[in-house]
């Protein structure tokens, strides 16, 4: 970023989004298969009733499915998780091995249901230009701030700085990343609603249910947080309300 600032001083914020850009969207699309085998194993899940409940359901949900993994999750921990990765052609669905050796066939496959429901309602894709706008706009609020003097004159320099000015950044930019923090766990929250949503009519609520009961007996989850304390740190909704929600569908 200083080199692109030495280089084309005021348009630096433009270069530099663009390159965080391309480093992101690159993450996404290769992390599963780059990055990950790095630290866990990940096999394609083998033949046998559990491949054959998936496949029936994406077929029946209309959904080509093509790369089904199991993680070697339980080499470091006991939590269990399934996640979509990479976009397009290189996309694929990673299950931890704890999740299959925590739950039923039919609690796995209302799992994957909604990992399937991010997917189809666009999650992921709508997640990552948030991600690449929220970049945009604290780059381009960066470039105000490098570009004002007075920043560095109030943190005691006599002369303009442009490291003074990215540690005032620093302190005044909080505020509003903990604004724009509470949106993002807000839409994710929302974005989760509509992924149990996909599961319950293409799969079963019953099943989620009991996967999610399951999943948050493992994970320690806390049955009752604050409804407070919800809005500002959670990604996800809280169980009960998840099952609330669901038995209205
Ligand atoms: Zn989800």
């Amino acid at each position: 970023m200083i080199w692109f600032y030495q280089v084309t001083q005021g348009y630096f914020w433009i270069y530099t989004w663009l390159l965080i850009s391309g480093f992101m969207i690159f993450m996404v699309m290769f992390y599963s298969s780059l990055i990950v085998p790095l630290f866990n194993k990940q096999t394609p899940l083998e033949q046998g009733e559990l491949r054959d409940a998936i496949e029936a359901f994406s077929s029946q949900a209309g959904f080509q499915l093509d790369n089904v993994f199991v993680i070697d999750g339980s080499r470091r921990s006991t939590k269990a998780n399934a996640y979509f990765a990479g976009l397009g052609a290189k996309k694929r669905i990673v299950l931890y091995d704890t999740l299959i050796k925590d739950l039923e066939v039919g609690e796995l496959v209302a799992v994957l249901a909604h990992e399937i429901g991010h997917y189809k309602k666009k999650h992921a894709r709508k997640g990552i230009a948030v991600a690449l706008c929220q970049a945009g706009i604290m780059l381009f609020i960066l470039s105000l701030f490098i570009a004002n003097p007075l920043l560095s004159v109030a943190l005691g320099a006599h002369i303009h700085s442009f490291h003074l000015a990215l540690i005032s950044f620093a302190l005044l930019y909080s505020p509003l990343s903990t604004v724009m923090g509470l949106a993002m766990n807000s839409l994710s929250r929302r974005n989760e609603y509509e992924a149990d949503r996909f599961a319950a009519r293409h799969s079963s609520a019953t099943a989620l249910g009991s996967a999610l009961k399951k999943l948050s007996v493992n994970n320690l989850s806390n049955l009752t947080p604050h409804p407070a304390y919800v809005f500002f740190n959670y990604s996800h909704p809280p169980l009960l309300q998840r099952l609330r929600a669901m038995a209205t569908i």
